[in-house]
């Protein structure tokens, strides 16, 4: 069974103007994995527009209005850091539902990846640093609501602190906050995750490691999670403008790894987000987006050959030849 994979051709669109956020990244990340024969026609799902009913699991209605008819006021727009426009109101409303879906396939497949997501400084009743509408807290709440998991962790390793989410889902006991991120950086006024790692600036990717993987564990020990959404972004990258650490491009790898690694191992399935990365590079950038999908891939694969090795131990025991179909079955489709 092939990794999903989610997308949308409007996640990317021209600005009028040359402006730092890097919207071409989701084409181009997208764009990579065809390439690669990783995103395939059977194995990429397009989020449909977010109901209003959905987007008010993490925000207030007004400002769902006052973002959508274009109402925001000039210091209001200023704090998003995006310009408004038909564009970005139209990508904004489908992204929460590909981290949704995401979520949805990571239940039913193990694992599933959205080429979006992680808009994590949106807050309750106004947007900041990018990002307008909470899809993380929004998916939480939602599959909460629905009962379909009744502990959520969110592990966010973004460098900026996930100040939106710790607070729109301060008051939800069944969702854990845990974000790991550069202690001297984007917001200057942090809020309180249910565990935050402070990462001082400067650290070095083994030091960056070495504290990551500490809160990977003491999260999922306190969290006791059903599904993980992990927050993939690579602007720990040494060289990404807005980052302040120096994770080397074999550090994010090793990271994500680590993460795929032990939630296989956990037997917990991950949703994951490709969070924030500002490299002006944006082929270079989506190459780094990339890496994590790729192990994602392995990790999925792996997985599949571990139960196809359990199903041929079984098998010396038990010679039924409808069984051993089904092996031979399972395993061409993983040698695909
Ligand atoms: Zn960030």
């Amino acid at each position: 069974m092939p990794l999903p994979l989610i997308t949308h051709p409007h996640y990317s669109y021209s600005f009028a103007d040359k402006h730092r956020f890097p919207m071409q990244k989701f084409r181009l990340l997208h764009a990579l994995l065809v390439e690669q024969g990783i995103a395939t026609n059977s194995n990429v799902y397009r989020p449909a527009k977010a109901s209003m009913q959905l987007l008010k699991h993490a925000h207030c209605a007004d400002y769902l209005a006052k973002f959508v008819e274009n109402k925001l006021d000039k210091s209001e727009l200023r704090r998003m850091g995006l310009p408004w426009s038909e564009a970005l109101v139209r990508r904004t409303l489908l992204s929460p539902v590909g981290t949704l879906l995401t979520c949805q396939l990571a239940l039913k497949n193990g694992i599933a990846c959205h080429l979006a997501g992680g808009t994590h400084h949106a807050h309750f009743d106004f947007g900041s640093g990018f990002c307008i509408l909470n899809d993380l807290a929004i998916a939480a709440n939602s599959l909460l609501a629905q009962g379909k998991i009744k502990k959520i962790l969110i592990f966010d390793l973004d460098v900026h602190q996930g100040d939106g989410t710790a607070r729109i889902l301060h008051r939800q006991d069944n969702a854990f906050t845990c974000s790991v991120h550069c202690e001297k950086n984007f917001p200057a006024r942090k809020a309180e995750s249910n565990l935050d790692i402070n990462i001082p600036s400067g650290a070095s990717t083994e030091e960056y490691l070495e504290m990551m993987m500490d809160g990977f564990e003491r999260a999922v020990r306190l969290s006791q999670p059903e599904l993980i959404i992990y927050d993939a972004g690579v602007d720990i990258f040494s060289g990404d403008p807005l980052g302040l650490i120096n994770v080397s491009v074999d550090g994010i790898r090793r990271r994500d790894h680590f993460v795929l690694n032990r939630a296989a191992e956990l037997g917990i399935p991950i949703a994951t987000v490709i969070g924030g990365g500002y490299d002006k590079d944006e082929r270079a950038l989506a190459s780094r987006h990339a890496t994590m999908v790729v192990l994602c891939r392995d990790a999925f694969i792996e997985r599949m050959q571990d139960a196809f090795e359990l199903a041929a131990n079984i098998f010396q025991f038990h010679c039924k030849a409808n069984f051993l179909h089904s092996v031979f079955t399972l395993k061409s489709r993983i040698q695909v």
